[in-house]
Order: structure tokens, then C-alpha cells, then sequence
């Protein structure tokens, strides 16, 4: 039976660290981080997003700030916001809720934001810096993993690791990082064109499926004594479930993540470290 990576007691831990590191902080006469999220619109499922990174900021003693624009904010307009908070220093951690209207470039929003300012992790200056190995801040959804991995007591040198999904926000930096110096393991990065993937993953000493796909990840994929990461968040008849067949892969595991209450929680924990670390605080 596999020992239960549990993402919401872990995040909670993780959220008093950081809210001790922001004491700090403010006790070594600094002012409190301050994160700035940009709600363009009215999409109700990023006003909860929203809500929930505020309130994750306040309990951690990060200011937050809220600028709303309406749906039909213009991309120049929108990029005006963001020039003014680049130049704004009482700003630490600039934060633009995902998705934006249609007639919005993204791409160029997000690569507008100061790259010292990108809590998200997504501009090109910060994924080449974590590339080379010299990150400024990493990927929530990725660190939150590499955090249940360590203080879970999984090993990762010589291991080999199975990534499944390639997306620019999750798989692709989760390869990266496990990979690196001083995690040393050896990675596959599959996804929907890898031949026999359930052979692939047979070979995994640790599985993170990032597929998007709801229990994809069968039982009979899981080599005995694996440790299995599930990102996925699929919203089924049957409520919410991962990526992995969790009743199925969890008697064969030595480690695994619940869904809900595994990966999820992780990642606004991690937004708040890149906010505190954006300050100038420390988290490890
Ligand atoms: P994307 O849809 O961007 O990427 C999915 C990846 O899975 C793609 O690389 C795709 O391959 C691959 N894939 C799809 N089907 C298969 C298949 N049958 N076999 C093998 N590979 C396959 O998803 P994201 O990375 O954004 O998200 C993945 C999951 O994680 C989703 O469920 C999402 O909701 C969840 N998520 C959870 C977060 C959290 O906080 N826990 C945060 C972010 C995401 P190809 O490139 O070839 O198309």
C-alpha cells in the first residue's frame, strides 16, 4: 500500500513557512511582499481563482491588490496596467489571470510583465534562467510536485522518471527540473505520440502524469513501489479525479498524490514562495 503524498497537509505546512518568512521579512523593516492580480472580464471560474490566491495572500501576511478591467479592455489598454505596475515599486508580484479575451495577445501580455515581477514563472527570461539551472522562480504546478517529492522522501537521483504531458506549464519544466543537478534523475518526456506508453511507464521509479486525460493512468502501468504524481484535474459525472486510476495504482505504489487534496493545493503555495522570494525573502 502506498504512502499517501497528502498535497493539502503539506501546503499548509508549507503556507506557515512562508508566512514566517514574510515576518521576517516585515521584522527586518522591509515592507510586506505585495502581489497585484489582473482580472480582465468576468469568467466566474477565475473570479474563485482570484479570490482564493487573495485570501492564500492575506492569511500568509502578503498584501494583495486587485486591478478588474471590464471584457472589453483592450490589448493596449491592458498593457498600459502592466507598464504601470512594472513601474510601480511598492509592486512585488505581478499576476494575469488566465484566460483573457479573444481580441488580447497573451503571449505579449505575460512577456510585458517584468521578468523580476513574473510570480507565474512564464516569461522567457525566467524558463530560460530555470533551464540553465539558476532559477528565479519556478513553475507553481511543477514546484509543487518537486516539493511532495522531497519532503515526501521520495528519491529522484538515478531514478528514472516518467513525465506524461508536454505542456509548456507543466510537463515540459517538470522534465527540466527533475533533470537537473543535485535532483540527477533520468527522464522520459512522453505524450500522445510516445509509442506503448504503458511499457514506457512500467520503467518509471516516478510517474507524473500531466495528461489531462481522467484515470488514463491505469493500475497495470505502475512498476511496484513507484512514486505517481497526479497533476490532472478532470471534472467527470463521477466528481472530480486525476490523470491515474487512483484505486487501482494505489496498492501498487510506494508513494502517490490524492485527487482532490494532492497536486492542487500545492500550487497557489507556491505562487505565494514566488511572491515572498520576489520581496526578497527566502524559501527553500
Ligand atoms: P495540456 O492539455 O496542455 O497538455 C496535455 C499533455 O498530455 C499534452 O502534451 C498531450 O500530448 C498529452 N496527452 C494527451 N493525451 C494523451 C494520451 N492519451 N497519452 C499520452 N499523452 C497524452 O494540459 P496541462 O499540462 O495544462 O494540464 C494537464 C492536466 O493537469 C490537466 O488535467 C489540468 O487540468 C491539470 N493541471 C493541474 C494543475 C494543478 O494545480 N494540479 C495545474 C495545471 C494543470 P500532445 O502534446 O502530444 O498533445
Amino acid at each position: 500500500m502506498a504512502k499517501l503524498l497528502d498535497g493539502k497537509a503539506l501546503a499548509k505546512a508549507i503556507r506557515e513557512e512562508i508566512a514566517e518568512g514574510v515576518a521576517k521579512l516585515v521584522g527586518s523593516g522591509a515592507p510586506a511582499p505585495c502581489l497585484a492580480a489582473v482580472l480582465v472580464g468576468d469568467n466566474p471560474a477565475s473570479e474563485v481563482y482570484v479570490r482564493n490566491k487573495q485570501k492564500a495572500c492575506e492569511k500568509a501576511g502578503i498584501t494583495s491588490r486587485l486591478t478588474r478591467l471590464s471584457q472589453t479592455t483592450s490589448h493596449d489598454e491592458l498593457m498600459a496596467v502592466v507598464h504601470q505596475l512594472n513601474a510601480d515599486a511598492s509592486v512585488h508580484g505581478i499576476l494575469v489571470q488566465l484566460p483573457l479575451p479573444d481580441a488580447i495577445q497573451a503571449d505579449a501580455v505575460l512577456r510585458a510583465i517584468d521578468p523580476a515581477k513574473d510570480v507565474d514563472a512564464f516569461h522567457p527570461e525566467n524558463v530560460g534562467l530555470m533551464v540553465q539551472g539558476q532559477p528565479r522562480y519556478l513553475p507553481w504546478t511543477p514546484h509543487g510536485v518537486l516539493q511532495m517529492l522531497r519532503r515526501g522522501g521520495v528519491p529522484t537521483a538515478g531514478k528514472h522518471a516518467v513525465v506524461i504531458g508536454r505542456s509548456d506549464i507543466v510537463g515540459k519544466p517538470m522534465a527540466v527540473l527533475l533533470a537537473q543537478r543535485g535532483r540527477d534523475a533520468t527522464v522520459t518526456l512522453a505524450h500522445s505520440r510516445t509509442p506503448d506508453l504503458p511499457a514506457v511507464c512500467r520503467t518509471a521509479d516516478i510517474v507524473v502524469a500531466a495528461v489531462g486525460r481522467p484515470q488514463r493512468v491505469a493500475g497495470d502501468w505502475i512498476k511496484p513501489g513507484a512514486a505517481v504524481s497526479d497533476v490532472g484535474i478532470n471534472r467527470t459525472d463521477a466528481g472530480l479525479v486525476g490523470d491515474v486510476d487512483f484505486a487501482a495504482a494505489e496498492p501498487v505504489a510506494g508513494w502517490i498524490t490524492p485527487v482532490p487534496g494532492g497536486v492542487g493545493p500545492m500550487t497557489i503555495a507556491m505562487l505565494l514562495a514566488n511572491t515572498l522570494r520576489a520581496a526578497g525573502g527566502e524559501f527553500e
